[in-house]
């Protein structure tokens, strides 16, 4: 008999279960929309030609090793995973009072925030978006966080509810931590605008309470990675303090190999030291250091002109391509007559829509045409293509009709 025979089978992870279920299905006809990956319009994985250059560099040059890296990883990436997010002439990098360390993508990044917060914060509450991404709440309440959640999203109008949001946001406990998604909101593709954020970082200012912002997918919303880390910048601008958590998964397509930076931007640069030095406590003994090779290739081409000019034609081209997905599934679904408004496809931003289709329209869709994607209705716009385009519009419309 087995030490271990109480054990309960544990469901599924809510969005990694989707393809689970996708791959068991021998339908050739069949669509996997759940997982935020990008895919080609051939709807095949893409390694950035960037990627496999700097790789290349990589691997011709014999002085690398695979000795350790510090404990908060490797000094170059973190220095330009700042200048990335923060913007190179940054008075907050330039007074040496941001803290960057390397941790496994932007959950690790989230994960070691949080540990930190945790101890060393003095409010525990986390306020998250209603909804957010399924992992946020695991994520920091597992820290040791206690998380609450405020309105963001209006299903009437398959936008944000602004007027929720800042009652919400004014009405949180004081000195609350409130995670923000710096762009592309996951899983509704709902941004404020840039009036808006104004308007919600005066009221975190003037309210003291602690931004922790989440941005993973720095470029991948508009295309422009400027554009995209403006929310960020804002509040850093006014010289309050924040957390940012940056991933390199969606970017720079460096899913798998668990790249990205937290960030801690203090008041001065003495308490930017002692908040490094409380980070290695908690990185220490949860994974000891970080892995090279992914932080490598990303400091690789963020220090080579040319390299990074590059990078930012293909990551546009990533991006592009999701928006023309957008166009041409609104197109599909207008020339089929299907009922409702459908304008919020285009209106949205990133690799989501956030259809409004309720779990059992998703449920039909699965069933009758083997389109994969979570219950709550977000499908993967890049796992859409121009091919699969009308056997998704023809399984909208049959699941509405
Ligand atoms: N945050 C958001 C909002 C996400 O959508 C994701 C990935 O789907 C992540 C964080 C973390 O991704 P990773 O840990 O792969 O960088």
């Amino acid at each position: 008999n087995s030490v271990f025979s109480h054990v309960v089978r544990a469901p599924e992870d809510p969005i990694l279960g989707v393809t689970v279920a996708y791959n068991k299905d021998p339908s050739p006809v069949k669509l996997n929309l759940g997982v935020g990956a990008y895919r080609t319009d051939e709807g095949k994985p893409l390694v950035l030609n960037v990627v496999r250059k700097a790789e290349q560099q990589l691997v011709n040059d014999r002085s690398r090793v695979k000795e350790y890296l510090p404990i908060t990883g490797l000094a170059d990436f973190n220095k330009l995973s700042a200048k990335l997010i923060f913007g190179a002439d940054s008075p907050a990098i330039q007074e040496n009072r941001v803290t960057t360390v390397q941790c496994l993508s932007g959950t690790g990044s989230l994960r070691v925030g949080a540990e930190f917060l945790a101890r060393h914060y003095h409010q525990r509450t986390i306020c998250i978006p209603q909804p957010t991404w399924g992992n946020h709440p695991k994520v920091f309440t597992l820290a040791g966080l206690s998380v609450k959640t405020y309105r963001y999203y209006d299903p009437a109008t398959r936008g944000l509810n602004f007027q929720g949001l800042l009652e919400d946001l004014g009405s949180a406990p004081s000195g609350a931590i409130v995670l923000l998604h710096a762009c592309a909101h996951n899983p509704t593709g709902v941004d404020p605008t840039p009036q808006q954020w104004e308007n919600i970082r005066q009221l975190i200012r003037s309210k003291g309470l602690l931004p922790f912002f989440d941005s993973a997918y720095q470029g991948f919303a508009s295309g422009s990675l400027d554009s995209d880390a403006q929310p960020v910048r804002m509040f850093v601008a006014d010289g309050g303090e924040l957390l940012v958590a940056q991933s390199y998964a969606k970017n720079m397509g460096l899913y798998g190999e668990r790249v990205g930076a937290l960030s801690i931007v203090c008041r001065n640069a003495d308490v930017a030291g002692r908040v490094e030095s409380q980070l290695k406590l908690v990185i220490r003994p949860m994974y000891s250091n970080p892995p090279i090779h992914g932080a490598s290739i990303v400091a690789v081409i963020l220090k080579d002109r040319n390299l990074y000019n590059e990078w930012t034609i293909e990551l546009k081209a990533m991006a592009d391509r999701i928006i023309s997905m957008r166009r041409q599934l609104f197109d599909a679904l207008r020339a089929r007559g299907t009922p409702g408004d459908w304008s919020h496809i285009i209106k949205q931003i990133g690799m989501f829509t956030f259809t409004g289709l309720n779990s059992e329209q998703v449920a039909f869709m699965t069933k009758e045409y083997h389109i994969y994607m979570t219950y709550d209705g977000r499908i993967s716009m890049a796992g859409l293509s121009s091919k699969t385009v009308p056997h998704l519009a023809d399984a909208i419309h049959a699941a509405v009709t």
